[in-house]
């Protein structure tokens, strides 16, 4: 009966909250602890190809956590849940002060010098000591901040925008540029865009899947040209297809993140990465 249904979907919507609510709870859990020696986590690192030079232009950090009971879990899972509970200043920082170490070593025995790019929370951008740490961290890792970029939400456009800009002029003062990250997919204020100072515009995913969707393709076509326009960087994220590669080089995006290329590999593999060249290409 109508009654009986009704009865099941209100257990069942219950079963799955209560399900989702424990599984945050335990994945909290297990994060608190894996913080505590962070044996199960690593940082894996995707290139980012420039057409022009068909070169790798730099590595973007990648969390992973490996967790002994809960197995391997995604960033996308386990970030939000870092960020809620506050654990993401204690993470951030761990990653930060890992791939500034790693990335040291890698420029002495490397020739070339790709560009390190970390993702950090918006949580852990608007903290006032965020850029104090940072400026501590390069000092202890020698690391020269011209090859260190900080990937940023646009849901920093959704904070105090006077304080917003003084946190990224105090990341330019040191020499670090700003990417915005999955562009296009949150609140942008077209207003100040222009505005803040942010060095490149990286475009999601979502609308690179889409080239082949004549909707989308037109928003590429002018997220590309409004970069142009405001004289910023432009990156294209998760290129899978040479069709899409193609449809972004004849659009004037040269700066190349995707599976086409490399999925995101351990520390150890980048200088292989680097010497092997662009994979199908003359380099
Ligand atoms: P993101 O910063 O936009 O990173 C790009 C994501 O797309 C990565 O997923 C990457 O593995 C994936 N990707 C790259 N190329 C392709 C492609 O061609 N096809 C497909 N299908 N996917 C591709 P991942 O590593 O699972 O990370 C997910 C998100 O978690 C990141 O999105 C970022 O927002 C967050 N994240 C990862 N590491 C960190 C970190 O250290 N700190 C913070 N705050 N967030 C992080
Ligand atoms: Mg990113
Ligand atoms: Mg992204
Ligand atoms: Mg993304």
């Amino acid at each position: 009966s109508a009654k009986m249904d009704g009865k099941n979907t209100f257990k069942l919507y219950q079963t799955d909250y209560s399900g989702e609510l424990s599984r945050k709870l335990e994945i909290h859990q297990a994060l608190q602890q894996a913080l505590g020696n962070k044996e199960s986590m690593s940082v894996n690192y995707q290139p980012i190809i420039d057409m022009q030079t068909e070169r790798i232009a730099g590595f973007e950090a990648l969390l992973r956590w490996n967790d002994p009971t809960l197995g391997t879990v995604s960033p996308s899972e386990f970030i939000p849940i870092a960020e809620e509970s506050g654990l993401i200043m204690q993470l951030g920082e761990w990653v930060i002060r890992t791939t500034c170490k790693q990335f040291s070593e890698l420029y002495k025995n490397c020739n070339a010098s790709p560009y390190l790019s970390i993702n950090v929370s918006t949580r852990q951008f608007e903290n006032e000591s965020f850029v104090r740490k940072l400026s501590s961290i390069l000092e202890e890792t020698n690391f020269n901040p011209k090859l260190l970029k900080i990937e940023l939400t646009e849901s920093i456009m959704m904070k105090d925008v006077e304080k917003t800009i003084e946190q990224l002029k105090g990341l330019n003062d040191l020499g670090i540029e700003v990417f915005l990250d999955d562009f296009g997919t949150g609140y942008s204020s077209l207003n100040y865009l222009g505005e803040l100072p942010i060095s490149t515009l990286k475009i999601d995913r979502s609308f690179i899947q889409g080239i082949d969707d004549l909707g989308k393709e037109a928003i590429v076509r002018t997220i590309i040209s409004m970069a142009n326009s405001l004289e910023k960087g432009i990156i294209a994220e998760g290129v899978e297809k040479e069709c899409q590669l193609l449809y972004l080089l004849n659009n004037g995006c040269h700066n190349i993140q995707g599976y086409l290329f490399s999925k995101p590999v351990p520390f150890k593999d980048i200088i292989d990465l680097i010497n092997k060249g662009i994979p199908g290409r003359t380099s």
